[in-house]
């Protein structure tokens, strides 16, 4: 057993104390290398319960986190699945294990490439992805059986992805200002009704409007994305 396995079954054995008892997920988490989705100066904290950062002021949430909307969702195997924010593509290819298509969006183009490289490289095949603004959702492909927003809103879900949840469908994201942030989870109970219940204290970073433009990065920024 090589040490990275070793550290891997703490992990899961950690999740199981902290309350993710559905064993899709806990295979999930085990089964998906976080380690290629970090980047390599970090790599030997891979496997700790612990965000780091993916480049761009952005980063790969706690494992417990990632754990638990995923738990939370409760995906079934057909479910179509809209993702907020790709980041390095990691939650993408959890929940691109227990569900049928994954759609995912994320605002810097520079981490969706970094992205689609990793998942290509695992070989996953069932996950869509653009570069756009999140908070418009994806029309096209809507209704969704699930969504997940990885960034946080200030007070409450975008309006258009309220629109193209489907009627039955759950949706689970951070909500509050930096630093007081809730997990929330909605579920569409019909047309303009939902029931609302909060899941974990939580830290992410804000919901940004908008495409990131090429002018946002400093070339050092690029590079280090391209080690
Ligand atoms: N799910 C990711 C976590 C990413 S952190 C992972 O597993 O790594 C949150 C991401 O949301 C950031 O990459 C950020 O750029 C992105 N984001 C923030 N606002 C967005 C928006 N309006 N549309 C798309 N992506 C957004």
């Amino acid at each position: 057993m090589t040490i990275d396995d070793t550290k891997k079954i703490r992990l899961v054995m950690y999740l199981r104390t902290a309350g993710i008892s559905d064993t899709r997920v806990l295979s999930a988490m085990e089964r998906v290398p976080r380690d290629v989705f970090v980047p390599p100066t970090f790599r030997d904290q891979a496997w700790e319960d612990t965000a780091l950062p993916i480049g761009l002021g952005q980063t790969i949430s706690q494992p417990l986190v990632v754990a638990t909307m995923t738990q939370a969702l409760k995906i079934g195997e057909k479910d179509k699945i809209l993702e907020i924010g790709t980041g390095c593509g990691y939650q993408a290819a959890i929940l691109a294990r227990l569900c049928r298509r994954v759609y995912t969006i994320e605002r810097h183009k520079p981490l969706l490439d970094v992205a689609l490289r990793h998942l290509d490289d695992l070989k996953i095949r069932n996950v869509t992805a653009i570069c756009a603004d999140g908070m418009k959702g994806w029309p096209d492909q809507a209704p969704f059986d699930r969504i997940i927003v990885t960034a946080a809103a200030r007070e409450k879900p975008p309006q258009a992805l309220i629109d193209q949840l489907d009627i039955g469908g759950i949706l689970v994201i951070p909500v509050g200002e930096n630093g007081a942030q809730v997990l929330r989870l909605y579920k569409k109970e019909s047309r303009d009704t939902f029931a609302i219940r909060d899941l974990m204290p939580v830290r992410f970073v804000p919901l940004l409007p908008d495409v990131a433009k090429p002018g946002d990065y400093a070339e050092k920024d690029l590079v280090d994305l391209a080690g």
